[in-house]
């Protein structure tokens, strides 16, 4: 059975970009007589913004997006998240950094936007404080997944994040570590999102198996882009028009996928029926970002600044 899923963060209402990815998950999980389920990514409380999770959930309605089962949240599997860290402890797969940014950018060998950390603090044996991070000791060498739109990713130590945080210093449980967990808890079977979680999915790859969960297939859609930026909540990007049929065929339109004119003028639903009949996922392949057409533009507001 195909489990899909959308995780927002409730950092802001819902931008035309993240639209895109509840529409594209949504499309595959139907098309594939699946489930698709929403959680909401609650526990970054740094980037939480009161009253989001209500808008993020009505505007999924009224675009017609209805999931099915409950609406999970991260911040009801904590307990999960710290039994996990434990067992990992207990395993001596893991250690305290003390670390600063500004060390681990000096320290940084690559070019790429994440900083590559040098394993500096591996074996040091800092105590626990409170303001250290936990890092997960990541002894992959070549490990390989095949993504369905951006194909065959791979990555070896040498060009990965090296050990990697699954407990930040400011306490709260790392987006990777997380995700893995409550991918797990709801049965997820298909994850698919932004390319720009493409690089962040090799660390999530490789705790999966640590953890022995089955694997999940992976499909990341092309991210919406103005002027070059990738559209954020948190940057108060959001959907301006209340026409819902006209910002779904829209983001069908980024989505590359047909449109005949008849369906143009139909209800959100007529055309989400229409869409999930005729899901393609081959115009998606290995376009990593596109950016927004004149029309798009208008929906996504405050985009154009
Ligand atoms: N909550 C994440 C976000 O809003 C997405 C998590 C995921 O899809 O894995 O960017
Ligand atoms: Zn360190």
């Amino acid at each position: 059975m195909y489990i899909g899923r959308f995780a927002p963060t409730p950092s802001g209402p819902l931008h035309f970009g993240s639209i895109i990815t509840a529409l594209a998950s949504y499309l595959d999980a139907k098309q594939n007589n699946g489930q698709w389920k929403v959680r909401i990514d609650d526990i970054d409380s740094p980037r939480i913004v009161e009253g989001a999770e209500s808008l993020i959930l009505k505007n999924l309605e009224s675009l017609g997006l209805f999931w099915d089962d409950k609406i999970s949240r991260q911040s009801e599997n904590i307990q999960e998240y710290k039994n996990i860290l434990e067992m990992l402890k207990g395993k001596n797969l893991t250690y305290n950094c003390n670390c600063s940014r500004k060390q681990i950018a000096l320290s940084n060998q690559s070019d790429l936007n994440e900083p590559i950390y040098n394993n500096h603090c591996r074996g040091m044996q800092h105590p626990l404080s409170n303001k250290s991070a936990i890092r997960l000791i990541a002894d992959y060498k070549s490990m390989q997944f095949i993504d369905r739109t951006q194909g065959p990713q791979s990555t070896d130590i040498n060009n990965s994040a090296g050990d990697f945080i699954i407990k930040r210093s400011d306490q709260l449980y790392a987006y990777q570590l997380a995700v893995v967990i409550d991918d797990q808890l709801q049965s997820v079977t298909n994850i698919v999102r932004g390319t720009d979680l493409l690089s962040s999915t090799i660390k999530q790859y490789y705790i999966n198996n640590l953890l022995n969960f089955p694997e999940k297939t992976y499909m990341h859609i092309p991210i919406a882009t103005i002027n070059n930026r990738k559209l954020s909540k948190g940057n108060g990007d959001k959907v301006n028009n209340n026409n819902f049929s006209l910002v779904l065929i829209e983001g069908l339109k980024f989505l590359k996928q047909k449109i005949e004119k008849n369906i143009e003028d139909a209800s959100p639903r007529e055309i989400l029926k229409y869409a999930v009949k005729n899901w393609d996922t081959i115009p998606l392949q290995q376009i990593k970002d596109i950016e927004l057409n004149p029309n798009q533009r208008v929906i996504a507001d405050n985009a154009h600044t």
